[in-house]
């Protein structure tokens, strides 16, 4: 309904057809004919390319989900829920925030372009299918069996497109919230973060690595606990292994320790456990 009611105040737009419509023509006019000519798919190719660069990404939807994270994090401080009782507090999220507000940006755009790149190598990939389609159209004509695969085929690329820009959206969002959380951590006193990775995710792809990173603890480099001798890595400080979600559709997650006390006994340093009374 809405989307009529933009066409009719917008004719101009309304005109032109989408790639999706042009590729269904392309593929009709060649289930009709048969292969002609050369000339003839080079004119769809073109026709093809100038429907898919009229047709602008849409980054909205990447923008408002990411809106969403900040404004649920941020404005609403839900990034302080996630923390322990003695970790930082309101004070020290509201200093941050225009740090957390140039992070927002930086995520909306880097969607836009990604959404952008992804789309593109779409759009070519859809235009090689199409064409070694079309160069291989037996002299008698496409099948019946032939006509309902291909249209499905191409069809479900065009869809794709709408699923990478989701897929986008939804990884930067993590993005935003892990970094949202680990400078929350650090100005808050963070010694250590603990891995979480959701291997146990049915259908999730995690990374062998990632997995193996579960539950372990990697230790802030130069926090005051290290430097006052109270504590040692065990595995390593966090800065040696790439941040929770940083890497493309990591879905992992850390979660800050604030103090030596919290952490498993060989942590401590002979000094550590004294102080701590766990010898
Ligand atoms: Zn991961």
């Amino acid at each position: 309904m809405s989307n009529q009611k933009k066409g009719a105040g917008n004719k101009r737009k309304s005109k032109s057809k989408t790639f999706y419509q042009v590729l269904t023509d392309a593929v009709n006019y060649y289930v009709e004919n048969g292969w002609d000519s050369q000339r003839s798919l080079t004119e769809w190719s073109r026709k093809l390319r100038v429907a898919a660069s009229r047709e602008m990404p849409s980054d909205d939807a990447a923008k408002k989900h990411l809106t969403s994270v900040y404004r649920r994090l941020v404005i609403d401080g839900g990034a302080l829920r996630d923390q322990p009782a003695d970790g930082p507090k309101k004070v020290t999220l509201d200093k941050l925030k225009p740090e957390f507000r140039k992070e927002l940006d930086k995520r909306i755009f880097a969607s836009a372009n990604l959404i952008e790149l992804n789309r593109s190598q779409a759009v070519e990939k859809t235009l090689q299918r199409f064409q070694g389609w079309v160069s291989s159209i037996p002299p008698d004509g496409v099948s019946d069996f032939d006509k309902r695969q291909h249209k499905s085929i191409f069809g479900k690329s065009v869809q794709d497109i709408d699923f990478i820009s989701r897929r986008v959206a939804i990884d930067q969002g993590h993005k935003l919230a892990s970094n949202v959380k680990y400078l929350l951590s650090i100005q808050g006193g963070a010694i250590a973060f603990r891995w979480h990775s959701n291997y146990r995710r049915p259908g999730y792809n995690f990374r062998p690595d990632h997995k193996d990173r579960d539950d372990k603890i990697y230790l802030v480099r130069g926090s005051w606990a290290v430097e006052q001798g109270l504590i040692v890595p065990v595995y390593g400080y966090y800065d040696e292994i790439t941040a929770a979600g940083e890497e493309v559709y990591c879905s992992c997650q850390v979660f800050p320790i604030y103090a030596p006390q919290k952490l498993p006994i060989e942590f401590l340093t002979e000094k550590g456990k004294r102080e701590f009374n766990r010898a």
